[in-house]
């Protein structure tokens, strides 16, 4: 164990703790004036290195980034560890691997309050610490937000549980970004650490104009383009300030993007040069530009900036500083680890991990691989079967054991309920629940399952352009031959939905379940889709059955789960589940709503005064926290009615109108209120406007008769 993180100790005695044995940075400057230096980090999302002009790319993308580099230390052989946003930006944060840290995919991991960020670090040494982040995989409550005073995630929120591709992705342009980074740089006073991150250049690719004209062709290379030129807004930002030279510089991409390398479209897969090399430039007063041709990987910036700050280094740092690197000296070689576990964590595939060292490149999977970097840079010749496997294994044990830690081995625990709230306690989610296969065949690794996951891809594809039956044949065609593709199932149970046949998709679900019972959406599915259907027991029976840590961290499946005990008439386990996943995300303007209705309906049975008050408390904050939602406020103008402020309900009804005019039942409403405040022709108008919907049609000849009485009531000349 190379880490400082030891047994369970509180967080904050353990940063102190980290604190108190930190060690001064050996071969370092002493910390003299450069102490007060600033630093700012610029992380761009899926930016391939060979994209960047400084790197070799002739496509003339990154003219900033090239001006940057022409006055930085530029490294040529810099790598990711992992190819997947938030274990990668964990790396660079932490300056440590996986092993030691334990995040290891996106969603379903989580930075523990344990670690010492290197926000926390600068934080602790008077820095003001800012992060603007541009994609919600670094959504604070995946826990990178640990020593920012400023930690800015403002993107909407995806809101899953449609599954048609079209949901929001959580994400805000490079541009909205540096606005809200540049506000809050310009009020710092030194010395100030900020981070901005662009996700721009990640799927889907969709840049801005001019470059989406310009780069019609090729909207990858486009979205580069523009996460580009917004960093050159920062660099000529920093120049305007005057910080020029009193800043240190850092900038890399967390991962590649494969542009179907290797049969794989995006990043998160396979660990091939595409993904995990990296671009890395290094801007910082005093050092002259040079370009560095040693690898180096994201862990080593965490060491590298402490010595460039003047700020003693950490314990527990599994990097090296680059500094010699920097003045044109050499370090030792390292090996470099990678790993890419995205597919074993969701789906049971085989691990995929390796190590780089020297001009060697060793991959390990029941498929073993080993390049020529020095040669095959493209990794195009597999060179492992003149190789020894198994000496090349023991190799990547004895790296991976180095750089373990217990706490993430305990990660790895299927966690009972007490467990998981101790575990959550310390800000951990992650692991699948059950036992976790071990022994791997070649049919098992990723290249054998790959190209059916694409297919899946593709059919989906088909299905968007209107080819249902081909869609739904080949999706099924896959699963007759491999049964651990989930989104085979999940992309069938969605075309079954939108198709309108639910029994269909929840067969389909429910075979995925049993194939895959590790693998969380096709849980959080099967309960979306018992729902929808109204079969309320089998979503609660499908939710109590398995456990699954993820969904302590989902809000929304606890959404499900409440309006799911809502419709079988438990209201009090439905606003204790609101009221979870509220204490998970409470900027879900959709569970303020369901569980303002929840009030409401208690408020029409029971006449209590203070479900009422909350009711309205819930519609007022899913209003003000997404101001398009209609259905919020609707509610919200009913619940006025209700209580007789008329001139509320109708401003609320109309704006509901006016979100949605499908919503037939707000004219009932705003008729009802119109008469209610005398005016008879708007009240006319809406009423009988309301007597022409399938809504008028659905009620009981009693309540037709109260409606056609309304009507006739103000009718004009009446
Ligand atoms: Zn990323």
């Amino acid at each position: 164990m190379t880490g400082a993180l030891k047994g369970a100790v509180a967080p904050r005695t353990l940063i102190l703790l980290l604190l108190l044995c930190a060690v001064p940075g050996l071969g370092a400057d002493p910390p003299g004036p450069a102490g007060r230096l600033n630093l700012l980090l610029v992380t761009i999302d899926t930016l391939r290195a060979d994209r960047v002009g400084a790197l070799g790319s002739k496509r003339g993308l990154t003219p900033e980034m090239d001006r940057l580099a022409a006055r930085s230390a530029v490294f040529t052989r810099a790598f990711a560890h992992t190819p997947m946003t938030l274990p990668s930006h964990t790396n660079i944060l932490l300056g440590s691997t996986p092993s030691f840290h334990g995040v290891h995919d996106n969603a379903d991991f989580m930075v523990r309050g344990g670690f010492l960020t290197l926000g926390e670090h600068l934080q602790a040494r008077g820095y003001a610490t800012g992060a603007f982040v541009g994609g919600f995989p670094l959504d604070s409550y995946f826990g990178l937000d640990q020593g920012f005073t400023v930690y800015d995630d403002a993107f909407r929120k995806p809101e899953k549980g449609v599954g048609d591709g079209n949901e929001d992705r959580g994400e805000r342009p490079a541009g909205e970004v540096w606005a809200a980074a540049q506000k809050w740089l310009r009020t710092q006073k030194a010395p100030w650490f900020l981070w901005v991150h662009f996700y721009d250049p990640h799927d889907p690719y969709d840049p801005p104009e001019p470059y989406r004209t310009r780069f019609a062709r090729d909207p990858y290379d486009g979205e580069v383009a523009y996460a580009d030129a917004v960093l050159g807004n920062v660099l000529d930002a920093l120049g305007e300030l005057g910080l020029d030279e009193t800043t240190v510089v850092v900038c890399t991409g967390d991962h590649g993007e494969s542009l179907g390398e290797h049969g794989e479209d995006t990043h998160g897969f396979l660990a091939y040069n595409a993904t995990l090399w990296v671009p890395l430039v290094v801007r910082a007063p005093g050092f002259a530009p040079r370009v560095v041709g040693q690898n180096v990987s994201h862990i080593d910036i965490f060491p590298t900036v402490c010595d460039l700050l003047g700020v003693e280094r950490p314990g527990g740092l599994q990097g090296t500083s680059l500094l010699p690197l920097m003045r044109g000296k050499r370090i030792p070689e390292r090996p470099v680890y990678f790993e890419a576990l995205n597919p074993y964590y969701t789906m049971g595939w085989a691990p995929l991990r390796g190590f780089i060292d020297g001009q060697r490149k060793f991959i390990d999977s029941p498929i073993p691989e080993l390049y020529d970097l020095g040669r095959d840079f493209g990794e195009v010749r597999n060179l492992a079967g003149e190789a020894d496997a198994a000496a090349l294994r023991k190799r990547l044990e004895a790296i991976v054991r180095g750089q373990s830690s217990e706490e993430s081995a305990k990660a790895e625990r299927p966690a009972d309920r007490a467990a998981l709230e101790k575990l959550r306690s310390l800000g951990y989610v992650g692991g699948l629940s059950g036992a976790k296969k071990t022994i791997f065949t070649p049919e098992d690794s990723v290249a054998s399952l790959l190209p059916y996951q694409n297919k899946a891809g593709k059919a989906l594809e088909l299905y968007r352009q209107g080819k249902t039956a081909e869609a739904i044949g080949a999706l099924r065609g896959i699963l007759s031959v491999r049964t651990n593709i989930s989104a085979a199932y999940v992309d069938l149970a969605t075309i079954y939905r939108r198709e309108n046949r639910p029994d269909e998709a929840i067969a389909v679900l429910r075979a995925g379940a049993e194939a895959m019972p590790e693998n969380y959406e096709i849980h959080f599915q099967v309960i979306v889709c018992f729902y929808e259907s109204g079969r309320f027991d089998e979503a609660l029976s499908a939710f109590e059955t398995q456990s699954f840590p993820q969904a302590e961290f989902d809000p929304v499946i606890w959404n499900y789960v409440g309006q799911s005990q809502w419709k079988k008439g438990d209201v009090a386990a439905a606003l204790a589940s609101f009221g979870k996943s509220l204490a998970i995300d409470d900027r879900l303007a959709l569970t303020y709503h369901n569980r303002g209705t929840v009030h409401f309906d208690v408020f029409r049975r029971t006449g209590r005064a203070g479900s009422y008050e909350r009711a309205l408390a819930d519609f007022r904050k899913a209003v003000e926290i997404d101001p398009a939602y209609s259905p919020a406020f609707f509610s919200l103008g009913v619940a006025y009615f209700q209580a007789g402020s008329f001139a509320e309900a109708i401003g609320n009804l109309e704006k509901a109108l006016s979100l949605d005019p499908g919503l037939d039942e707000a004219h009932f409403f705003l008729g009802s209120a119109e008469l209610k405040r005398g005016d008879k022709p708007s009240a006319y108008r809406h009423l009988t406007l309301f007597k022409a919907t399938p809504s008028y049609q659905g009620l009981s000849p009693a309540a037709k008769k109260r409606v056609d009485d309304a009507i006739l009531e103000c009718k004009p000349g009446r």
